[in-house]
Order: C-alpha cells, then structure tokens, then sequence
C-alpha cells in the first residue's frame, strides 16, 4: 500500500464541531428587533443546532430536504444553519424583500418543506400561506404566535445527536438570485464549496479574521450565504455580533459597545452609519476592516474609512460565486504608495484568491489580455462558482471548460486586479438589491400614451442606483411623468418605482432594433436625479 491521507470529507458539521471545541467561549449576541440582546457562544450555538437538527427529524425531515428561514440575522437563524445542515437537510434562505409572485415561485419551486420565520414576518408569510404547496410545518423564530417556536422546538430535545454523514459533495444551502426576466434562479451550494470558501474568507489577504476578531456582518444571512461569514468565523473562532435591525444608530452602537474589529455589507449601510456618526460622535471604535460588496465602493466611502484608519476590503462576487470572487489585496509595496494611489488601488475590484480564475473574453469568446484597457465579459470558474441553475430544464450554464459568464463587462489589469467597468445584465442594483430594467420597461409601455420606454440604473449617493426611465412619448399623446408612475403603482414593487421620468425624442437602437442600453447608460452617467 502506498498511504495516504484520511478520508474526512469537507462538511459544514465539522466546521461546527471544531468552533464548539477549540473556541466554545467565544461569543455570539444578538441584537432583536425588540431592543433586546442576548448571548451565546459558538458552543452554545453548537448545542442548538443539535437539538434543532432531532426536531426536524422528529418532523420527518430527512437528508436533501429544503428548510427555508425568511428571516434577519440572528443567533437562532445562525444555529439553524447549523442544524439543518448538520441533519443532511438544505438550508434555503429568502429574501423577504422579493414580491409575493416571486416568494411563491421560490418557495414552490424549491419544495421547502418547513418554513422559519421572524415574528416581524407574520404578516408576509400569512399572506402567503395558502399558495405555498410543499411547506409543512411553520416555525417562528422569535416572539410567539400560533406556531410553534424554535426556543419550543429545541428545549424538547436534549441534543444528543450525530450529525448526518455524507459526501463533500451533498448540497447544504440554497439561495435564489432574481437577476434580468423570467423567474428567480436557484444556487445551490455544497458542504465542500461552503467549507473551502469559508477557509479562504480568513486569510490574511482576505478578512484577516482571527480568534481574536469580532465580526457585525450586516450583510443579510439571507444574501449569498451572508457572504460565508457565519462558516469563516467558526472556523477562525471570531466572535459574532448580529443585529437583527439594519439602522444606522443601532450598528453603530453594536460596533461600539461589542467592541467589532470587523464588519460586512453593500455601500448604502455604511452610508447608514456616518449619517448617524456624523449626527452624534464620529467614533469608529474598535472598527479595523469593513467589507465592502455587492456594488462598487464609492470613492468618496473608500477615503473616509482609510483616512479614519480603517482597513477597507473592497470584494466583488456574485450569490453564483458563493459569493467571493475577487477581494482587494494590498501589494507588496503598498507603504510606498501615496494615499490616492493607495485609494486608486482599493476602488477596483481586486484579485483572485487560491480557487478562483477570472478572464475577460470578446464577444467572440476570445480571451482578451491582461493590459487593464481590453474591456469584455468577465468569466469565472472554480470549485465555488455555480455548475447549474438549480432543477433548472436549461441544464448546465457552463461549457466544457467550466467558465461562467458572470454578466459584468470588466477590464483585468496587468497584476491581475479586475476592474468592473460596465455590465451586460440588464438589472438596476439599488442598496444591494436587483431591479430588473427589462420589466420596468415592459410595464411602462403599457401606460397610454407610451410609445417605447427604457430603464437605466443612474448613480445616487444612498443607493448607489436608482432607475431612471426615459420615455418616447405617441405622437400627440399628453403624458407627465407623474402619470406614468402612477400607472406603474400597482405594477410593480414600490421600490422599483423610477426616482424620475424623462421624456426624449429618441432612443439609440441596435441593428436588430433593440435598445442600446450601452449607449444610454454611457449618456446617463453623470446624471443627477432630484433624488440624490
Ligand atoms: P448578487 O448575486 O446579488 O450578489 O449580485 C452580484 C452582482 O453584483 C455582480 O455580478 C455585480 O454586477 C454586482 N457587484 C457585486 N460586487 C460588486 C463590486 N464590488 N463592484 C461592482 N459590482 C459589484
């Protein structure tokens, strides 16, 4: 025999069982929505996610079946991770932001078969209730009401349990993403993916996390795996602050009475917090990273953290790329860099950790060089990056060599930072969430006198998007923009609802007569909405 290595597959329980034992102590506190905070540790965590994982099964849960929480961040919403994944079940979490045909379709379309819910929630889930097909049981996870509640659930049992055993690579979560038109899609991530993604977020280069680190994400649990940051901070032992309210005094109380080192979320929660810093006591507290995502930083973010001293990590990654796929790393000369050269640096996107490969391509798929000018769809492949949509007919979304086109038009410069410089989707991200441009302006054209119509994502200072719709008006037709939002009312979510209407002579088209949403959007660049 030749020997070898053990054979211990990569799972989320492991990740779980390593926090209990070597970082028990550690602690996790959660602000409610209540006001009131309560605290665990990662052993206390641990020990609920056990007795959680016997009530599923004495639910007649069984391996590979979905659990959905709809719920903000908190302790309870952590150990059920833990606990649905530690019983071989999928943790599907929903964005309770997503209109109610959309909540339906994902939760049907995933087969939840238990749904668990913040008390906050009650209404949504009530008005839901009779269209969901496959949800058995409804659990609460705070409050009470006329379900039973987690507490309930996992006071019953006496968490004695062994965790469900498998292969790497079974799937453990499950996050839809609503990107362009037609309906929300389906991510499917495994134990394996989870955990090396997880080992990654730490490194140095990376979050730099620590036993000694205190981490507020404020990116929602329900957002791409919260980032990953419940998985990494088990495995470095950080402390974990969760509020499950996203304003800006109480964050900012949080940062400084938890005494955060680190903290994650999309540029409009920060906004959030220096409103109210400003307001009272600029006071970063212990505060060293901010994590900053899901849209590009602003410069403006970028400079008032650094000049504050406060390690900004600027990451680009998709709910598709679990989510890191770049992160920006300082160079080895980075001390000899001037302070806008340093911030010239921190504005891009960043480089790939171990894992991830990124190429820009033509629109002839040919790869294009590394120069930081040759500008193309960004691709992305590796062990983290979706194969296939889930249960999805169109079957893979990948060729044979695994890359996946992310949508976003990039530049990589010759370092291998990557650079976002447009996007290909047609999508609206407004403080982290998707508005789809295409149906916007499908709904607007149905508005009498509207003769064509197109949506453009236009920077704001709060939102980092907001929708602009440009509007050809019918020949004599005697439209304001006040009626074509008012039309658009009951079409679609209020805040999908354009911030201003302007009406044009003319929109660019293509050879084949569809909007040159290129064009526009280079025009609207530097335009100012009232709003902003
Ligand atoms: P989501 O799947 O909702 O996380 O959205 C992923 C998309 O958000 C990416 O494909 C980009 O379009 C955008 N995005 C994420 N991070 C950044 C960033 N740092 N800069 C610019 N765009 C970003």
């Amino acid at each position: 025999m030749l020997g070898g290595m053990q054979d211990a597959p990569l799972r989320i329980s492991n990740i779980i069982d390593h926090a209990a034992r070597e970082h028990g102590a550690r602690e996790i506190v959660t602000r409610w929505a209540d006001g009131s905070t309560t605290r665990s540790n990662w052993a206390g965590i641990a020990g609920d996610a056990r007795k959680f994982s016997q009530a599923l099964e004495k639910l007649g849960m069984k391996k590979g079946d979905r659990i959905a929480t709809f719920a903000m961040n908190h302790g309870h919403h952590l150990a059920a991770w833990y606990g649905i994944s530690g019983m071989g079940g999928v943790v599907h979490t929903i964005n309770p932001r997503l209109f109610e045909e959309q909540l339906v379709y994902i939760m049907n379309h995933a087969e939840d078969r238990v749904l668990l819910f913040d008390k906050a929630f009650e209404p949504i889930i009530a008005g839901l209730k009779d269209q969901l097909k496959t949800v058995e049981h409804y659990i609460l996870f705070d409050g009470e009401g006329d379900y039973p509640t987690f507490r309930e659930l996992t006071d019953a049992e006496d968490g004695n349990f062994d965790w469900v055993e498998g292969d790497e690579r079974e799937p453990c979560g499950l996050c839809y993403t609503s990107g362009t038109t037609g309906n929300p899609k389906g991510v499917l991530y495994e134990h394996r993916s989870n955990v090396i993604h997880a080992i990654t977020e730490g490194q140095p280069d990376a979050m730099n996390l620590s036993q000694s680190s205190v981490m507020l994400p404020i990116v929602p649990m329900f957002h791409a795996n919260a980032w990953g940051l419940p998985f990494a901070c088990a495995v470095t032992g950080s402390k974990m602050v969760f509020s499950a309210v996203n304003d800006g005094e109480v964050l900012h109380n949080l940062v400084l009475d938890e005494g955060v080192t680190h903290s994650a979320g999309v540029p409009t929660v920060w906004l959030a917090m220096f409103q109210h810093m400003d307001a009272n006591t600029v006071d970063y507290g212990k505060l060293e990273m901010v994590v900053i995502g899901g849209s590009a930083a602003p410069r403006a973010m970028i400079e008032r953290l650094m000049k504050a001293g406060v390690y900004v990590l600027h990451a680009w990654g998709m709910t598709e790329t679990s989510p890191i796929g770049t992160i920006g790393m300082r160079p080895p000369n980075w001390d000899d860099l001037s302070f806008d050269q340093k911030v010239d640096i921190i504005c891009k996107q960043g480089r790939t950790p171990f894992g991830i490969e990124i190429r820009v391509v033509d629109d002839d798929g040919n790869e294009l060089p590394r120069d930081g000018e040759s500008s193309g769809s960004l691709h992305v492949r590796g062990p983290w990056v979706l194969d296939q949509y889930f249960q999805d007919e169109s079957g893979k979304c990948v060729g044979d060599d695994n890359w996946f086109d992310t949508g976003d038009v990039a530049v990589i410069h010759p370092d291998g930072t990557m650079q976002i410089t447009d996007r290909a989707k047609d999508v609206i991200k407004s403080g982290g969430e998707w508005i789809s441009s295409i149906e916007l302006e499908n709904a607007a054209v149905g508005c009498p006198g509207v003769a064509e119509a197109a949506a453009v994502g236009v920077y704001h200072p709060k939102w980092d998007e907001r929708p602009l719709l440009l509007i050809v008006k019918k020949d004599g037709a005697d439209l304001s923009g006040e009626d074509v939002v008012d039309y658009l009312k009951d079409k679609v979510a209020k805040w999908w609802l354009p911030d201003e209407v302007k009406f044009v002579g003319e929109l660019p088209h293509t050879a084949t007569g569809k909007i040159l949403k290129r064009a526009l959007r280079d025009e609207y660049k530097d335009y100012r909405l009232e709003t902003a």
